[in-house]
């Protein structure tokens, strides 16, 4: 067993949620493991071109909080890495943290010479698999730890061959294998995120068909530079400039077939990107169907700004289906609410504001979890489990922050109240 000490605290995951736990925990003096099964830290918010309120790039946020990491001695990142077994103590839980094979290790400095030789591409995951990429590469470019991956599996034995000879530094590694360590934890903080409802389910809005039908995450990669269009808004089907663009709003959202509850985030999502379209494309007409437009707190300047703009409508109305037509575009029907009629409305590229579902639903953790009726975590004081940000309910970064801040003060009550009874 490794020797953690009996009062370190585990935070599974490591977006913006799982980041501030460990940090907070940290710098309170805690000492912490902060487990992430990607490559790199920071989660959904990375994918993000910008992000309300502030509409500034995410890296900028996550960049001050590497920082903390990075001169915090008493939180040990482990990346590539799964809880694959937990046990309750008498003291807190004994876990079993599992290391994918590191076939790149972390002597890689990210020169990229493997890249120049590697021949074999994947579909980027980081640009929603919009474009392809190397097989062999950095996670994106403000990936941390700033090691490179490589997707075996893709490559040829000639490749691999290539691959190993380029690197001067000796990081390629392909006798590497998965590595096991457990370790004693007193408390548990759970902060493994969502991922976006899959667009394919939603049959009825042509998406996985109609290439011009993408989905809110798609969007946020195709504005930002480091996207698969170089941060082009263009639709899919030609390279074009769509000359309007359509949001529907509640996209499997609010809808006992698909996620019964309201996700949050995405009419907020949705305004923050009817900017990106109108600062990219001012001629662009932009219409935002919404059953409901829901911009709480603060958020409500931003609801005023894009109402206010030039070129965007947003119309009450809840669009059921969406067709191609023949001359390239795409026909959305609708009911038009306020004006108690039924409607057809054109568009050029229709973005599905698509909501978020908890990873904890797929009940992949060896922690036995209590779980709400839509499969997001709730706190477990006696188990010393707590849950931080979107697995805990929909919410957007501000809350999280304050969400995983808690969490953290939470498991380190639960740890102290352990080490005195012990
Ligand atoms: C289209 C869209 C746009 C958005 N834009 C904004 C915005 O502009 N502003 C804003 O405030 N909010 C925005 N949000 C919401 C924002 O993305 C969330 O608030 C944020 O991602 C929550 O962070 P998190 O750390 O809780 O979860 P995540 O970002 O999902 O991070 C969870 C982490 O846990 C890891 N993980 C998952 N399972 C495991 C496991 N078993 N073991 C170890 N690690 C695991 C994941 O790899 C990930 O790194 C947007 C959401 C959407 C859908």
């Amino acid at each position: 067993m490794n020797a953690s000490t009996p009062q370190t605290l585990l935070v599974v995951g490591a977006g913006i949620s799982g980041v501030t736990a460990a940090l907070e925990a940290a710098e309170a003096g805690q000492e912490v493991i902060l487990v992430e099964s990607e490559a790199s830290v920071g989660g959904r918010v990375i994918r993000n071109h910008h992000y309300f309120p502030k509409m500034c790039p995410p890296t900028c946020g996550m960049e001050i909080n590497i920082q903390r990491l990075e001169h915090n001695p008493r939180v040990k990142v482990m990346t590539s890495t799964r809880v694959t077994q937990a046990t309750r103590t008498d003291s807190g839980w004994q876990v079993r943290l599992t290391q994918a094979a590191r076939t790149i290790n972390e002597r890689c400095t990210a020169c990229g010479e493997c890249s120049k030789v590697c021949k074999a591409t994947v579909p980027d995951p980081h640009n929603a698999n919009m474009n392809e990429v190397s097989a062999v590469r950095l996670p994106h470019p403000a990936a941390w730890p700033a090691h490179f991956i490589l997707d075996r599996d893709a490559c040829s034995e000639e490749d691999l061959r290539a691959i190993v000879s380029a690197c001067k530094y000796n990081a390629v590694d392909l006798d590497a294998t998965e590595k096991e360590d457990t370790v004693a934890v007193s408390a548990v903080i759970i902060a493994t995120g969502w991922h976006p409802y899959p667009v394919e389910n939603l049959d009825q809005f042509g998406a996985g068909k109609i290439a011009d039908v993408i989905a809110n995450v798609q969007m946020e990669r195709l504005a930002a530079e480091s996207g698969p269009t170089a941060g082009k808004i263009l639709r899919p089907s030609n390279g074009e400039a769509p000359k309007s663009v359509a949001f529907v709003q509640c996209a499997g959202s609010r809808d006992v077939n698909h996620l019964p509850y309201c996700s949050g985030i995405c009419c907020l999502a949705s305004l923050k990107q009817a900017i990106y379209v109108k600062e990219q494309l001012p001629e662009c007409e932009v219409t935002m169907y919404y059953i409901d437009r829901r911009a709480p707190g603060r958020n409500e300047d931003l609801l005023t700004r894009v109402a206010g703009m030039e070129g965007v409508k947003l119309t009450k109305g809840k669009v059921g289906k969406v067709e191609a037509e023949s001359d390239g575009s795409l026909s959305l029907r609708l009911e038009d609410v306020e004006a108690g009629r039924l409607l057809t409305a054109s568009a050029d590229l229709v973005v599905l504001a698509t909501g978020m579902v908890p990873h904890l639903k797929d009940g992949k953790l060896p922690f036995e979890l209590k779980l709400d009726d839509d499969g997001f975590g709730l706190d477990d004081p006696d188990a010393k489990i707590f849950i931080a940000g979107v697995s805990r309910r929909p919410e957007d970064v501000a809350s999280s922050v304050r969400d995983a801040t808690g969490a953290a003060a939470k498991a380190m009550v639960a740890s102290l109240s352990q080490q005195r009874s012990a």
